[in-house]
Parts: C-alpha cells; sequence; structure tokens
C-alpha cells in the first residue's frame, strides 16, 4: 500500500448517516482510506517522520465534518458608488477560516454584456481565491437565455434570476424566467431566484416615502413578507409549466416555506435556501440605533419566521444554508441612519455559517450535526453538480475537511474574524463550537485561529448536472 501523505486521526467523523470515530487516509488531495479509529497512525508518528511519513492530525475529541459549500458570496462587488469590504482573496480567507472549501459567487453581467464576459471578468478577479470556487450565471434582460447552453457546456450549471431590482436592471421578466427553468432543466441545470415581487416591494416603498416613513425602523415593512410569497408562488407554478427544478436563494418566511411546501406537494421540483441571519435576528434590530447594520433584502422578518426557517431545516423542508457573504464598510451602511433608502443592503457571514448552525441550531437542540452537514455540504453538493467530489467522506474525494471543537466557547467580536469587514452584525454573540482546522486538498489552510494557505490556491471548478435531493412524490 502506497503511504499517506496526511492522516487525520480519532475525529469524529459527522456524515448525514451519522457519527463514527475514524482516521482519515488522504494521498495526492484525495481521501484514499477511511477505517477505524488508530488503524493509520501508529502513536509514535504523530509529529510525521523525517523518514517521510504521514503528517498526522490529531483530531481525537473534536469532529471531523466534510468542509462547506458556500454556494452564495458577493466577493468583490460594488453597490452604486460602494464596494464591499472583501474581495475574493479575504473573503475566501474568512470563508476558509470559518470552515467553508468551495464557495460558488455570481457572474453579474452589466446590460448589454453577456453572461460569459461576465465570467470572463469573475474568473480574472477569482484567481487569487485559497480555496475552490464556481459561479451562478445571472441571467438578466434583454434575455441571455441563450447563453444557458454554452455556459453549462464551460461547467456553469445552476442560474439566477431576480424577480425584484427593476429600477437597477438586474430584473428579469416572468417570460424570461420560464425560458430560463426550461433552458437549464432540459439540459440538467438548475435555476435559481430571488423571491421578491418586484412591483410590489416598489409600491410598497414608495408608500413609505410618500408618507415620509423612511427612518430605519419602516425599512422592513417596505419589503412585505407577502412579496416573498407571491414570488414563490409564481416561480414554483413556471417551474410546474416547465418540468424543471426550481431553487429558492435565502429564505426568509414561514409563508414562502408554505408556498413551497405547497408546490412540493404537486410534485415541483424546488429547493430551499437560507441564511445565518435569518436564522438568528428579528426585525427588531431595525428599532436599534445601529439598525442600519442589517439592512438586508429581503429584510429580516418576525420570530415566528425565524422558528420556521429552524423548523424547515430540522424536517429537511429547506436543503441548504449559506451566507450570501456581501459586507459593506460601516461608514457606507450607516448612511442609513438618515433613510434606509441610502444604506448598501448586504451583511457579512462566510466565516459563520458553521458557528451559527453550531451554537443557535446543535446547541439548543434545533438541529442535528447530521443536518448541519447535510445542509452545508452534502445536499449543496448534489444541488449544484459538485457530488461526490465535494460533500462526501469517502474513498476518491476532494480532501476537504472542517475540524470542530464541540466545546469551545466563544464570543463573536470582529477581532475574531479573519474578513475585511469592519463590523460584524453578530458581535457579541455568544458562540457554542469552533473551528480549529480547515484542510483543502489535504492541505491545512487554517489552524488554531491563523490562515496558513496560500492565495491563488483554489480551483475553478467545472460543474455537473444538479441531483435531486428529496424523493418525490413526497408523503403526506
Ligand atoms: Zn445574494
Amino acid at each position: 500500500m502506497q503511504p499517506h501523505d496526511v492522516v487525520v486521526r480519532g475525529g469524529t467523523v459527522v456524515t448525514p448517516g451519522g457519527r463514527h470515530r475514524l482516521d482519515l487516509g488522504i494521498r495526492d488531495g484525495r481521501v484514499a482510506a477511511i477505517s477505524e479509529d488508530g488503524s493509520l497512525a501508529g502513536a509514535g508518528s504523530l509529529a510525521g517522520g523525517p523518514a517521510g511519513g504521514p503528517e498526522v492530525i490529531d483530531a481525537r475529541g473534536k469532529l471531523v465534518l466534510p468542509g462547506l459549500i458556500d454556494v452564495h458570496t458577493h466577493f468583490g462587488l460594488t453597490s452604486g458608488d460602494i464596494a464591499t469590504s472583501d474581495d475574493f482573496y479575504s473573503g475566501s480567507v474568512a470563508a476558509a477560516c470559518g470552515g467553508v472549501t468551495t464557495f460558488i459567487d455570481f457572474a453579474t453581467p452589466e446590460p448589454g454584456q453577456s453572461v460569459s464576459a461576465a465570467l470572463a471578468e469573475r474568473l480574472r478577479a477569482a484567481s487569487r481565491s485559497v480555496i475552490d470556487y464556481s459561479f451562478h450565471g445571472v441571467l438578466i434582460e434583454p434575455p441571455a437565455v441563450e447563453e444557458v447552453g454554452a455556459l453549462m457546456e464551460q461547467g456553469l450549471t445552476s442560474f439566477k434570476l431576480y424577480m425584484a431590482y427593476k429600477a437597477r436592471r438586474l430584473m428579469a421578466g416572468d417570460a424570461t424566467l420560464a425560458r430560463a427553468l426550461a433552458a437549464a432543466g432540459k439540459r440538467g441545470g438548475l435555476a435559481g431566484v430571488h423571491a421578491e415581487d418586484s412591483d410590489l416591494v416598489d409600491e410598497t416603498t414608495a408608500g413609505l416615502v410618500r408618507a415620509g416613513k423612511t427612518a430605519m425602523p419602516f425599512f422592513a415593512a417596505g419589503r412585505p413578507p407577502e412579496a416573498e410569497r407571491a414570488a414563490i408562488a409564481r416561480a414554483c407554478r413556471m417551474a410546474e409549466d416547465a418540468g424543471a427544478p426550481l431553487y429558492i436563494f435565502h429564505l426568509s418566511t414561514a409563508a414562502g416555506l408554505d408556498e413551497i411546501r405547497r408546490a412540493r406537494a404537486r410534485g415541483v421540483r424546488v429547493w430551499a435556501e437560507t441564511c445565518p441571519h435569518y436564522l438568528t435576528f428579528t426585525d427588531d434590530v431595525y428599532g436599534r440605533a445601529d439598525g442600519y447594520k442589517f439592512v438586508i433584502n429581503p429584510p429580516l422578518r418576525k420570530r415566528e419566521d425565524v422558528e420556521a426557517l429552524w423548523a424547515g431545516l430540522a424536517g429537511r423542508e429547506v436543503q441548504v444554508v449559506s451566507s450570501d457573504h456581501c459586507p459593506f464598510p460601516l461608514a457606507g451602511k450607516a448612511r442609513g441612519a438618515a433613510s434606509f433608502l441610502e444604506a448598501p443592503a448586504g451583511i457579512g457571514g462566510t466565516e459563520l455559517i458553521l458557528t451559527v448552525l453550531l451554537s443557535e441550531g446543535v446547541a439548543k437542540g434545533r438541529l442535528s450535526l447530521e443536518r448541519v452537514v447535510q445542509v452545508t455540504s452534502s445536499d449543496p453538493a448534489r444541488l449544484f453538480g459538485l457530488y461526490p467530489r465535494k460533500g462526501h467522506v469517502g474513498p476518491g474525494a476532494d480532501a476537504d475537511f472542517v475540524i470542530v471543537d464541540p466545546e469551545a466557547e466563544w464570543t463573536i467580536a470582529p477581532g475574531e474574524l479573519h474578513s475585511l469587514g469592519d463590523h460584524t452584525p453578530y458581535e457579541g454573540l455568544r458562540a457554542h463550537g469552533r473551528v480549529v482546522l480547515t484542510m483543502s486538498h489535504g492541505r491545512v489552510i487554517y489552524r488554531d485561529g491563523e490562515f496558513v494557505g496560500q492565495a491563488g490556491a483554489g480551483r475553478f471548478l467545472k460543474r455537473g448536472p444538479t441531483r435531486q435531493v428529496l424523493a418525490f412524490p413526497l408523503e403526506g
């Protein structure tokens, strides 16, 4: 037997199927062997031998999870006159320090630009990424649906369409959405939506402006839950007509989840993502003096919505937790103190996905560790054409792992994080469980608070077709 390059020894390996104390043998960046605790590394070789024995990582007492796949990031994005705090280097470092080993960002064309041209720019910008990556193709008007086939051949097998943001010329009309669903679906791809009804949001917000109600506490009222529910209902009907699968980015409401449930009962293959902030905060924060830090679309919701999303995750109704990482500098966010219309929308979070799920989910009895692995790694890998290379603990899979100290307790503060964001909305939150090591392709890239990886080590991933993550028709 060839020697292993690295052995991860005696950790509790968590997969969707359960948890077991195992040794993992890694060779050439891939998992080469999985066997019982103590079988792959002798006690004497913990330091790794000068004779070329494997590097041994002692994971006893720790959890070993497949690396997270954050399928929703916005690195290096500019909104109006303001840029996000993280570019692809700092954003991918932050992600890596939170246990993320793959991210999917967006190739968003300017009006008149092709998605392929936008992708070429994003690929250049992402070349300094420290972890693996891909992009969703954003389809805007005039319709770029013709590009779907060519993009899929380049390994871009998922697409995003905005049902909101008409004024910013990001919105795709219903005809384009219907065509995109069909074009992606018939080729084995997946189209997803930012589900907010543009007219309803625009009319509601305009009403607030007319009434002079643009102070921060009114922010969430301008983008009501009904805007999300109505958009999801419409998109689900279009997916049903097209016989195509549908992905809902950043689900925020119980009403939206109800629509998804109704569509699934009709056999619609609709998958839902939510984000750490929708699982942590309520719209009460908009009444705080620093409420502008939480400006995000869709907005934060009520306590009942937060609980519905947790229950949806536990009950397999919500398939993915991703970050929507998009932090803006405090000076930009603080423009919202005068009027919510002035604050750029977006907050950071890629480094905290696992922390939030462990602290607010597992430690509070809302979610099992197995489900955490499923919603952060194995189901995203299936839906976005990366499985079983990613999101899987088995021979031949990329050796992308995160090791967690399940007992560590700490308090979230900007100084604890690696994002270049100058603040975090999670500041002061008590965390239970902590990432202590991240490995990408068998190399340690984060250990005990320090990023130790390399700029440019990440690889662009050509993705395959989407895979189903629930059986249909559903029972009940
Ligand atoms: Zn987003």
